[in-house]
């Protein structure tokens, strides 16, 4: 099995996974990324992949998951859907990461400033898209419930939309995947939440809302 230079994946631990994503942020925010041969993780990762975590994210331009938590080549399962929603096909694909790639994490990471969320917010109904916003929805419905009927022109109520929206994208992977909920139960995977802000750069991992 393909073995990462830096890390003995098999040996990791949920929260071990969580710390070397926190680890990787903290060097890119400080413009110190690791510098990596990239050709060289392209031979070693030739025949297996071995991702030591699976990343539910933002479409978004801004949110490259790899640049972001500084990670090389076979190091995240990158699942990136706008909004970061928990459809059937980005929750097949956690599976395959977890149960089948040896993942010991799924991070669920919304971001600042996220045009899905304030189309949801907006309730934007054009073509597919509108496909994408029921799924955003409910953390829309939840947030409004406290604050009333906000919208996308209030910048700090779309941020706590797609905070919430994250805590509702685990409870659907949850609700729908016997597989992952299993993993979790068995502490053989854990789940996070995190949010990573446009103006930053930094990821800020909600405790409160992540599950190990
Ligand atoms: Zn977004």
């Amino acid at each position: 099995m393909y073995k990462h230079p830096l890390l003995d994946r098999d040996k990791m631990t949920p929260r071990e996974a969580m710390d070397v994503l926190i680890d990787g942020n903290q060097r890119f925010t400080k413009s110190i990324s690791l510098h990596r041969d990239f050709l060289d993780i392209v031979d070693i990762t030739k025949n297996q992949q071995h991702p030591f975590a699976a990343i539910l994210g933002c479409s978004d331009s801004r949110t490259a998951t790899e640049i972001i938590f500084d990670q090389g080549l076979g190091d995240i399962f990158s699942v990136r859907l706008a909004g970061n929603i928990a459809s059937q096909f980005a929750i097949g694909s956690l599976e395959f990461s977890c149960k089948y790639l040896g993942s010991k994490l799924i991070v669920v990471l919304g971001h600042s400033n996220c045009g899905a969320v304030k189309a949801a917010c907006d309730h934007f109904t054009g073509g597919y898209i509108g496909e994408i916003l029921k799924h955003i929805e409910p953390a829309v419905k939840h947030e409004q419930a406290i604050a009333g009927s906000l919208d996308s022109s209030d910048l700090a109520f779309v941020d706590r939309v797609g905070h919430s929206n994250v805590a509702f994208q685990i409870q659907t992977i949850l609700d729908k995947s016997e597989i992952l909920r299993n993993m979790l139960e068995t502490k053989q995977i854990g789940i996070a939440a995190a949010m990573y802000d446009v103006s930053s750069g930094l990821v800020t991992f909600d405790h409160s809302q992540s599950l190990f």
